[in-house]
């Protein structure tokens, strides 16, 4: 499963591991830092997820667990893409994996 990474204005950062569909979940409403600061009182600001500049991703051949219902057995980016355009998979990971659908050697093609 994906890791992701959220961090607030005084720098304390969680670390969540979890799916995409659990991922939005988390997001879609606001989270406040519970890191204890002085008096044992928790942090409170505000927790934002951390974008880390990932190296290209190249597609790889094999089970694809969260684009539908249950695995799919992917053998090429075009089959990845309709998989996931068919089951209505809009989430923000696909569009970063679908903008690496058309380059090729860093390239687009
Ligand atoms: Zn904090």
């Amino acid at each position: 499963m994906p890791s992701y990474t959220y961090r607030c204005s005084a720098g304390h950062e969680l670390d969540r591991i979890c799916s995409i569909a659990q991922m939005e979940t988390f997001e879609s409403y606001p989270h406040l830092c519970e890191v204890m600061v002085k008096k044992g009182r928790p942090c409170e600001r505000l927790l934002q997820r951390v974008y880390r500049v990932q190296p290209p991703v190249r597609f790889r051949e094999g089970w694809y667990e969260h684009i539908a219902p249950d695995p799919v057995y992917i053998t090429s980016p075009q089959q990845l893409q309709d998989v996931a355009r068919r089951h209505g998979n809009r989430s923000k990971y696909m569009q970063d994996l679908g903008g690496l659908w058309n380059v090729k050697d860093g390239r687009e093609v």
